[in-house]
Parts: C-alpha cells; sequence; structure tokens
C-alpha cells in the first residue's frame, strides 16, 4: 500500500472546506455527478473516434444510499482512472495564494470550488472519509482505491475491480445525516442533475403490489438526458415547448412566445426563453430563469447575465462559456457573460420583430400581455429601444393598435398644433375620462389608451426621443385647448367682473374629497360646454410619478389640482354675470368705491416706504397702513360674503358646476342626490 500527502501548499486544505464552506454543502452531489457524466461522455468520445475499442456497455450513472454503511456512492463506467492519475488529479492541488482568497470568498462555496478545481473535494464538506475505487478503459489496467479520512494523508492500493469506471464512496459525517436520506438525494438530483446528458439511476422503478408500492427490479432514471432546448428547433413541435414549460414550471398558465437560442460563435449557449402570462409578481419571483452549463443546473439567479428587463421572461439558458464554479461578482464582470446579455437582447427583439412581421393579428392579440417587458425593456435598455420602436404598439381607446410610425402618419394632419407639435392625447381610465374621450373623438382626435404599469414613465420617455411631440392627457384641459390650432381668444372681462365670477362660481363647488380647484376663465365658443372641470397635467404627472418612486410620497398626499374653468362665451355664464350684477350691483358698488379708495392710499403709504428700512419709516405711518389693509382685507370679506349668499340663492351657478362635476365623475353622495332634486325643481 502506498502512503502519501496531498500535495497542497497550505497546510491542510481539509479544514479550509470544512470550515469555510459551510453553506451550499449540498453542490458535493453536483460536483460528483458531472464528474461521473464527464468520464462517462469522454469514454463515448474515445470510442467513436475508434481509440477505445471495447464494449460499452451500460453507461448509466448512479447513485445510490447504504443506510447502514452510512455511505453514499456516485458510480460510472467511465474512463475511470489509474493510479498515476490519481496521483495527477487528485493528489496535487494548485493551490496558491489561498489564503487570501479564501478569506475573501469563505462564504461562497462555488467560488473557492471553481477558483482550485476542487469539485472533488466537496465531497469533504459532508464526508469523515471519502474512497475513490476505480479502473481505467485502459488495456490490462489495475484497479486502485484511494482513501482519505480529511486529513492531508491518503492511501491508495491495488484492488480487485472487474468493470470499467469509478465508484466515489462517501463516508457521511455526523452532522451531515441527512445527505443519507432519499427524499433529500432525491431534491436534490431534481435539482442539480434533472437535465444532464448521461441516464441517471437512482432507485428502482416502483409497482402497485398487494396493497403496497415495491421495487420492481427496473432501473429509475431521474433525468431527462435531451430536455427540448438540446434539440433543434425544427424537430420540436409547439406542443414540445408548451410541454418544456409545463415541466418547468407546473404552476404557470400557457406561455405568450418562446424563442429558441442557439449560438455558436463567439460563444456557445443554447436554451429556450418563455414570454410569460404574468397574472401576479409571486409568478415573477419564484419561476425564474434558470441558468445550465453542458446541462448541469448552475442557478437561477441570473443577475448580470440576462438584461434586466429580461429577467422576466422564463426559461432556461445553457453554456458551457458560463463558468460553473464562480463567485457572482466574478460573473457579472465576466466578458463572455457580458456578451451573452448582449446576444439575448438581440435575439429576443429579434425573434418579436418576426412575429410581429410574420403573424400581425396574433401580435397583437397578445400585445397586452407583453407589453410590460417590452416598455420596461425600451425604459432600461437603449439598444433594445432601437430595435423595438419598430415593433412597439400604441393602443387607442377603439382597441386598434398602430406602430409608433404608423400612429404619426394617423394623426399627423388633424393633431398638429399651432406650433407644429404633434399632440398626442391619451386616457388612462377608458370608463371615468369617456366624456373626455368622446368629445375628442367628435372633434377627429384619436385617443390612446394608457393605462399599463409602466406607461407613466413610458410616455414620459417617448416625448424625449420622439421629435417635436407632446403628451396630453384627454381630460387635462377643454377639448378646444388640448390641441390649439390658434392663439386663444381674449376673455373680455373687466377685473371686477372677473372677481365676481370666481367668488360666485367657488363658493359654490362641493367639497370633494383629496382635491382642490381653481376657477379660470376663457373664451372658448357659445357651443362648448359652459364650465369644465380639468386637472392640471403637471401636477398630475408629479403625483403619478411619485407613485412610482418611494421616497416621493410627499407629492402623493396632495390634494388634486383641478382647474374649473368658466367658458365666458357660453349664454349660461354670460347669464350668471349679468344676473349676478344685477342682484348685487347696489349693495356692492358703494363697497367697491371704499375699497379703491383705501386701496389708493394703501399704494401711496407703500410708495413712500419703498426703499426705506424698517426703522426709517415712522410709526404713524406703519399703523396706518396696518389699519388700512385691515380695513380692506374686511370690506373685500364683506363683498364676498354678499356674493357668496347670493350665489347660494341662484340654482343657475350650482347646476353648471355641478353638471361639469358629474362630467368628471366627480359628484357623490349628498352633492349628488342634491344635485338631483334641483334638476326636478328647475325643470
Ligand atoms: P475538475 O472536474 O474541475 O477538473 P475535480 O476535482 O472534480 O476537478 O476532478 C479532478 C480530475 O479528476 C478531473 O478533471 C478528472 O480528470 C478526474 N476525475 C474526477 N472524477 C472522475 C471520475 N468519476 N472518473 C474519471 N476521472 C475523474
Amino acid at each position: 500500500m502506498q502512503k502519501g500527502t496531498i500535495g497542497v501548499t497550505t497546510d491542510n486544505i481539509f479544514p479550509v472546506i470544512k470550515k469555510f464552506l459551510y453553506s451550499d454543502h449540498e453542490i458535493f452531489l453536483r460536483e460528483l455527478v458531472s464528474n461521473a457524466v464527464d468520464a462517462t461522455q469522454k469514454i463515448k468520445t474515445l470510442s467513436s473516434v475508434g481509440d477505445y475499442k471495447g464494449e460499452l456497455g451500460d453507461l448509466n450513472v448512479t447513485v445510490s444510499i447504504n443506510e447502514k454503511a452510512g455511505t453514499l456512492t456516485v458510480s460510472d463506467h467511465g474512463i475511470g482512472m489509474t493510479a498515476e492519475e490519481i496521483e495527477k488529479y487528485i493528489n496535487q492541488i494548485a493551490f496558491s495564494g489561498a489564503e487570501e482568497f479564501l478569506e475573501k470568498y469563505k462564504n461562497d462555496a462555488n467560488a473557492i470550488i471553481g477558483h482550485f478545481g476542487l469539485g472533488f473535494y466537496s465531497s469533504f464538506m459532508v464526508s469523515k472519509k471519502v474512497e475513490i475505487r476505480t479502473r481505467s478503459y485502459q488495456d490490462g489496467a489495475q484497479a486502485v482505491m484511494w482513501s482519505c479520512d480529511g486529513s492531508p494523508e491518503y492511501t491508495m492500493e491495488n484492488i480487485d475491480k472487474n468493470e470499467r469506471g469509478t465508484d466515489i464512496v462517501l463516508y457521511i459525517d455526523d452532522e451531515n445525516k441527512n445527505f443519507l436520506e432519499k427524499s433529500e438525494i432525491e431534491t436534490l438530483l431534481k435539482k442539480y442533475c434533472r437535465f444532464l446528458p448521461i441516464p441517471i439511476v437512482f432507485g428502482k422503478e416502483q409497482e402497485w403490489k398487494d396493497g403496497k408500492y415495491v421495487d420492481t427490479d427496473k432501473d429509475r432514471i431521474v433525468n431527462d438526458t435531451t430536455p427540448a432546448w438540446t434539440k433543434k428547433p425544427a424537430d420540436l413541435t409547439d406542443e414540445e415547448y408548451r410541454k418544456f414549460y409545463g415541466d418547468l414550471y407546473p404552476m404557470m398558465d400557457e406561455p405568450l412566445f418562446w424563442i429558441h437560442l442557439n449560438v455558436d460563435y463567439p460563444f456557445k449557449l443554447t436554451g429556450i426563453l418563455y414570454f410569460p402570462k404574468i397574472r401576479n409578481n409571486f409568478d415573477i419571483n419564484k419561476n425564474r430563469i434558470q441558468l445550465y452549463c453542458n446541462q448541469v443546473f448552475v442557478t437561477d439567479s441570473v443577475e448580470g447575465i440576462v438584461p434586466e428587463f429580461l429577467m422576466l421572461l422564463q426559461g432556461v439558458i445553457d453554456s458551457p462559456d458560463i463558468p460553473l464554479n464562480v463567485s457572482r461578482s466574478y460573473l457579472q464582470s465576466d466578458s463572455n457573460v457580458k456578451k451573452i446579455s448582449t446576444y439575448i437582447t438581440k435575439k429576443v427583439a429579434d425573434r418579436l420583430q418576426e412575429i410581429f412581421n410574420s403573424d400581425r393579428k396574433q401580435y397583437e392579440e397578445k400585445w397586452d400581455d407583453i407589453k410590460l417587458f417590452i416598455e420596461y425593456g425600451m425604459l432600461s435598455d437603449e439598444k433594445f429601444y432601437e430595435k423595438a420602436q419598430k415593433f412597439a404598439l400604441l393602443k387607442d381607446t377603439t382597441n386598434k393598435y398602430y406602430t409608433l410610425d404608423e400612429y404619426k402618419t394617423l394623426i399627423e394632419s388633424e393633431q398638429t398644433d399651432k406650433d407644429k407639435n404633434l399632440v398626442y392625447l391619451y386616457a388612462t381610465d377608458h370608463i371615468a375620462q369617456y366624456n373626455y374621450i368622446e368629445a375628442a373623438q367628435n372633434k377627429g382626435y384619436s385617443v390612446l389608451l394608457m393605462d399599463g404599469q409602466l406607461d407613466v414613465p413610458f410616455i414620459g420617455m417617448l416625448e424625449q426621443k420622439l421629435e417635436k411631440s407632446r403628451f396630453v392627457r384627454v381630460d387635462s384641459d377643454t377639448v378646444e385647448n388640448l390641441i390649439r390650432k390658434e392663439d386663444k381668444k381674449e376673455v373680455s372681462l373687466t377685473p371686477e367682473q372677473r372677481e365676481m365670477l370666481t367668488t360666485v362660481f367657488k363658493s359654490q363647488i362641493p367639497t370633494v374629497e383629496k382635491a382642490e380647484f381653481m376657477v379660470m376663465f376663457e373664451a372658448v365658443d357659445e357651443t362648448a360646454a359652459p364650465i369644465v372641470i380639468t386637472q392640471n397635467e403637471f401636477m398630475r404627472r408629479m403625483k403619478d410619478m411619485s407613485a412610482l418612486q418611494p421616497g416621493m410620497s410627499f407629492y402623493g398626499e396632495m390634494p388634486d389640482s383641478y382647474n374649473l374653468i368658466v367658458n365666458t362665451l357660453h349664454p349660461l355664464s354670460q347669464r350668471v354675470l349679468s344676473e349676478s350684477e344685477t342682484a348685487c350691483g347696489n349693495e356692492l358698488t358703494p363697497l367697491r368705491t371704499q375699497l379703491k379708495s383705501l386701496n389708493d392710499e394703501i399704494a401711496k403709504l407703500q410708495e413712500a416706504a419703498k426703499g426705506k428700512k424698517d426703522e426709517e419709516i415712522p410709526v404713524a405711518d406703519k399703523d396706518a397702513l396696518k389699519n388700512k389693509e385691515d380695513e380692506a382685507a374686511a370690506l373685500r370679506k364683506k363683498e364676498e360674503t354678499i356674493l357668496s349668499d347670493y350665489a347660494a340663492q341662484n340654482k343657475l351657478v350650482r347646476q353648471l358646476i355641478d353638471l361639469a362635476l358629474i362630467s368628471n365623475n366627480m359628484l357623490k353622495g349628498e352633492a349628488l342626490s342634491r344635485f338631483v332634486k334641483r334638476s326636478v325643481e328647475l325643470l
């Protein structure tokens, strides 16, 4: 028997493995099974090129548990190893600069294993002793057993072993007894080995006999050796693509589209990505893209490998160029990985363009579901925007779909304003904004429906990208003003008349929760509505944006600010004006005269104080100014009371306001029932 010390420059690698690799213990199984698969594939290759002339025989890899002996064994019929090969591949471990690296990655077993090529040694994470029993494929090879109990010393001796290949026998240590449980190994095989290219046997097929399940003598194969992504797209039916998706994510609805990836150059990559039908956020977080390396599962946290916006996709990516055992930070800076990300973006865009070109009807039917991905992509990835602008769709309120170019052509003639800006009208709620939509349509405008989760930032982006274009929500102004074709008509009211109407209307607006109103005047025309309520576009957008950004809730809590716009050319608003003047004129005239002379005096006093420091102004002047200002305020208050008392009697005023509120869906509860009563009275 030969004895020796494993060739590591650091004192002892085993404490390191045990001590630092306390997380991710389970990956030892992935490492051992992949080694077995590699050895098996090598013998197949040797045989196919004629370098191995013997029988291949059964090539399955077998995982087995012996509870009594406390062992877990991974067996293959691969190329096996000679004593020299064990010396070379197992006993000599390149291990320079180890301490520093270990310190850095002590929580990342993957990184350590990958860095030192320690796949096999990961078995010591869970074992007190490991044996390798192996016989090389070479003619007349002597079988050997290598054994090591977790100290740097190993033993190696000749054994009898008839079959070609390797058994790795793990004597599971006390802390890791769970790896002797069938269900645990079952789960791990399902996680890491589900799509390995060589059949993996674990236990026997069972059958129902005499009231219970019993083992048959048929081996149970736990993996699918030719998963869909390894096949040629031409050999797969839609049904098979759907079935594979269902196998991966059993609880999901059918996918909308899929993209079969297949690259050879400049890196190798295959895979199938699916556009899922998303029902809720839970689906996204739970069912993520899985990353494989030669059919070995690596991870399902693909941040940095797949572009951020495509993380919403599902499916499988397999690339031997994605290093299996590396840390996340390494992965993200790896240039191959970066190329992969760019490639996937391009491929996804090309595929969408293809579906758009070949079957626009189907594409439109699915648009509402895929819109989220595409808008997210366009918002977050400049290259994707470039491609997607040709197949991104806008939907109008009549459920028609247009590309950006088509829509531009559609609205160009009717919706260009006097400054040659193209105005895109949009609604966010088909029902609540119904009246505005209808008014705009009657005027020959088209209105987009922008009710998606990302439409607010999407609109913002389009405004920056599209030249001379502006998005205006359909309820943000009177229909006449949404797209200004000519300069506004002057409002011909005197300042007194303005003040009067402002008070008359403002005093009669019922309280609406979380809403604030400003009375404004516009000379629209006599056929338009006498009063409309609009919402300020800028304020509304600030609120919308803040809803998407935590920490900006300040805006979200503010009341919505609305404009109550009085159309001064409408006969009814003119009637309100003349009636108010007649009813309140006598009372107001003396007040106004008084107020005017007060204001003159105030102006004089202010003029005198102008440019002076506070202590230079005579006390008497300051007192006089204060008194007069108080007096003026009292007069104004009085004037207001007269007008609002009058307005409260004027049914027309309230009726006009209520009508405007109703078309905005803002008249509710008691205010609404008062409106109904008043309407009956007026009839
Ligand atoms: P890696 O697989 O990354 O090279 P490992 O420590 O897992 O690192 O294995 C070291 C080497 O030992 C392998 O490259 C292979 O040559 C040899 N080896 C490991 N397991 C087997 C096996 N089951 N059959 C044949 N050779 C093996």
